[in-house]
This record gives structure tokens, sequence and C-alpha cells, in this order.
């Protein structure tokens, strides 16, 4: 018989990358170029507080498609928790694909894949559990997963990502313009 292991009790929140935490640069291979959002640290650092873990999936196609490496891509991380190290926080792990759409893999958002094995490795219960991101495929990925979901929506694209959410069917829980706003959202939710 499997030895049974306690039921996952931990809360995350899921943070998407690329125009979530950072300025979505497209195909950014250099960290010392990566800058933060405002609020972003304040909002991680709160969430810490209330009790979750900060994790955050990305897609990264630029890998496959030879644009830049692995060691690149984990040199962004790095600089990601250096910019929040003032702000006495930091994201607890990435997980990326490496992937480009073509391979039909099953890590690339909104697949599920990534969001499994951060639930195995750390324990997370996802019905307790939010997504925030920028794109239809970071709700889509949630709602599959029964998360809370968030979208962020600058200023100037309502109408835009209104339309992208109406004919892919993923209508977010919560949508905000500005990430802190959104995290501040889902705590408040409890
Ligand atoms: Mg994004
Ligand atoms: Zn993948």
């Amino acid at each position: 018989m499997a030895p049974r292991s306690p039921p996952p009790t931990a809360r995350a929140l899921f943070v998407d990358r690329d125009g979530t935490l950072n300025p979505d640069l497209h195909y950014l291979k250099e960290a010392e170029r990566v800058e933060l959002y405002r609020g972003v640290g304040p909002a991680i650092r709160l969430a810490h507080q209330c009790g979750h873990l900060v994790v955050c999936v990305t897609n990264q196609s630029g890998i496959e498609r030879g644009f830049y490496s692995a060691e690149d891509v984990a040199a962004i991380h790095a600089r990601i928790n250096e910019r929040l190290r003032p702000f006495g926080t930091r994201i607890d792990a990435f997980y990326y694909c490496p992937h480009a759409p073509e391979s039909r893999c099953a890590c690339r958002k909104p697949g599920t894949l990534l969001f499994e094995r951060a639930a195995a490795d750390l324990g997370i219960a996802f019905a307790e559990s939010a997504i925030v991101g920028d794109r239809p495929l970071d709700i889509e990925a949630g709602r599959r997963l029964g998360l809370l979901t968030a979208l962020v929506v600058p200023p100037g694209h309502e109408e835009l990502l209104a339309a992208e959410v109406e004919r892919e069917g993923t209508r977010p829980d919560i949508t905000a313009s500005r990430f802190g706003l959104a995290v501040a959202r889902i705590l408040a939710r409890g």
C-alpha cells in the first residue's frame, strides 16, 4: 500500500511574470534590464504576511526558440528576487515552461502541469489559492485548477482585453488596473 501523504494545506498566490511583475519586454534576455512594476514588492510582502506562498509560473518559449537560455532565465529570476530584497520579500519559487506552443507540451499555460508540480513540491491546496496574470491564458489555467483568478488590466487596455476574455471564455473573478490592487482584492476575500 502506498504511504498516505497529508492533504495539502498551503495557500499560494500564483503570479505570472512578464506583463504582471515586470513590463513585458518580449523575449527579454538580459537580467539587468528587469524592473518590477511599482507596488509589486509591497504586494508580495503583504501576501506573505497573510500566509501565502508566492509562486511564479511563466511561459518562456524563447528558450526553445533559441532567443535565450535556461541560464538567462535563471539570472532573470535571481534579478527579480534581488529587486524584491529592499521590500523584505521574495518569490518563493519559479516554474517555467521552455517550450514553443507548437510543441504542444503540458506545461505551457494554460496547461496546468507546472502548477501541479508546484503544488506537489510545496503542499499547495488549489482551493485556497489564487492567480494573478495579465493574459486570458493565466485566467484559463487558474480556472482549470479552481483558483481564484485575477486579471491585471492596465489603463487603456480595457476594451481590447475585454474582447479577448469574451472570445476565449476566460472571465476572471477579479479585475484590477494594477498588480497591487489585484493582490489586495484577493487577500480581502480571506
Ligand atoms: Mg504575462
Ligand atoms: Zn512546456
